[in-house]
């Protein structure tokens, strides 16, 4: 007989295990299924803006992470050619940004997904789905022992990033689609003492963030047209733009100690793809990526978990098809991310007409507590198109 649960979530990083730990602790019987081990770590660097940490805290996760030792990112500069972005000197810093590491934030949410009720099972692969007529109600996996396993489930959500296996077999529709326009390359250092900073000058853009054990993880982005002439000599072109961008590495001199490889990314297209539909949803990259400049992506997987959740809950008790009970996530999810999208693109051209220079001197520092999105939006975008669209 097949196993049966009423959810299934195919993947078990920010997105999977934020929205298994919400259902389950609605009182759903919820299986989270990693075709990777817990602990793995990723290829993203890891800052998570106050909101996604706001999430963590009503959420109960903030004083779990502060015990792994991230430091609290309370101080920041973030400028773009010059011109400071965020005026952090109020009082009003309740909560902090952090930048843990992805093997920890990770770990840290599918345990507090398990101590909420559901089933974690690691090496195990979503190959194919089960359908019954139209609807989507279970999953074809491959346990670690290679054996093919089938179980059912009135919902299974994709949370299983951005070259999804359940978007594919769902063949969601992807829309606004946009090409990737950056590269990265990232590392972690010791000796380096600044504060989280993200530097955007001369056609480069530069993010450190402090995390675990002292070090701090420094990422540098180039348009991706340049891929080819730093993929010949990757080491010198990051220490270049590192020590031009970020003062304090220029400054560190011999104190400066690189911990790990460099790992890197050039394929970051943009898209929205279909969130739900009978007997299925999308969460986090399965359903939504952008330009990894404005270091989002964590944040927006919390976002969706949390849109999710009720959707989802209402979908297993109440009266309405799963796709109907749905159809609010969806909306919300678009609207939510309509701005920052285009935001993040514009961003990622790394090169300002002197206008938009110009109106970012007029406009910036912001103070914090206002947040620096809308009035970026405003600056890059205009200021008629800053509001959200969330056209499908
Ligand atoms: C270079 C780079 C830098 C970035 N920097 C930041 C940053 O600083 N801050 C930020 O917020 N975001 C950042 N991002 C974006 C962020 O990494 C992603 O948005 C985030 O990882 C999305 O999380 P997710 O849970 O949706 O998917 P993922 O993290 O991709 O996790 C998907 C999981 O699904 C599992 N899986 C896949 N297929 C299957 C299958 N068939 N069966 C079972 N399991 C499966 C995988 O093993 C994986 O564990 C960055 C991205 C890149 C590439």
């Amino acid at each position: 007989m097949r196993e049966r649960f009423d959810v299934i979530v195919v993947g078990a990083r920010c997105a999977g295990a934020s929205v298994a730990m919400l259902l389950a602790r609605e009182g759903h019987s919820v299986l989270l299924l990693d075709r990777g081990r817990v602990g793995d770590d990723v290829v993203s660097t890891h800052y998570v803006h106050r909101s996604g940490i706001r999430r963590l805290d009503q959420w109960g996760l903030l004083d779990d992470l502060r015990a792994t030792g991230c430091p609290a990112l309370t101080a920041s500069r973030q400028s773009i050619e010059g011109v400071t972005l965020e005026d952090v000197s109020g009082p009003d810093r309740r909560v902090a940004a952090y930048g843990p590491r992805r093997h920890v934030l990770d770990g840290l949410l599918a345990r507090a997904a398990t101590a909420s009720g559901a089933r974690l099972r690691e090496r195990t692969g979503v190959r194919a789905l089960i359908r019954t007529g139209p609807a989507v109600t279970g999953v074809v996996a491959t346990r670690p022992d290679g054996a093919r396993t089938e179980i059912e489930a009135r919902l299974v959500i994709g949370a299983d990033g951005a070259n999804s296996t359940v978007a594919r077999l769902v063949r969601a529709r992807a829309y606004r689609e946009l090409p990737a326009l950056t590269c990265v390359y990232y590392t972690y250092w010791t000796g380096l003492d600044g504060p989280m900073s993200f530097t955007v000058q001369d056609r480069r853009a530069a993010l450190a963030v402090p995390t675990h054990g002292g070090a701090t993880c420094v990422g540098i982005l180039w348009p991706r047209t340049e891929l080819p002439r730093i993929r010949r000599d990757i080491e010198n072109e990051y220490l270049t733009a590192a020590a031009a961008l970020i003062p304090e590495f220029a400054a560190a001199g011999t104190r400066l100690r690189r911990t790990e490889r460099f790992y890197g990314s050039a394929n970051q297209t943009g898209f929205f793809r279909a969130a739900a539909g009978p007997g299925w949803a999308l969460a986090g990259d399965a359903g939504h990526r952008k330009d990894p400049i404005t270091a989002s992506g964590i944040s927006d997987a919390f976002e969706q978990a949390a849109m999710l959740a009720p959707c989802a809950h209402r979908a297993l008790t109440g009266r309405q098809d799963t796709e109907t009970a749905l159809r609010p996530y969806w909306t919300a999810r678009d609207a939510h991310h309509d701005v920052p999208y285009r935001v993040a693109h514009v961003l990622a051209t790394l090169r300002y007409p002197p206008r938009v220079l110009d109106a970012m001197r007029r406009t910036f520092p912001v103070e914090e507590t206002q947040g620096i999105l809308p009035a970026l939006a405003a600056v890059l975008l205009g200021p008629r198109d800053a509001s959200g669209r969330a056209a499908r």
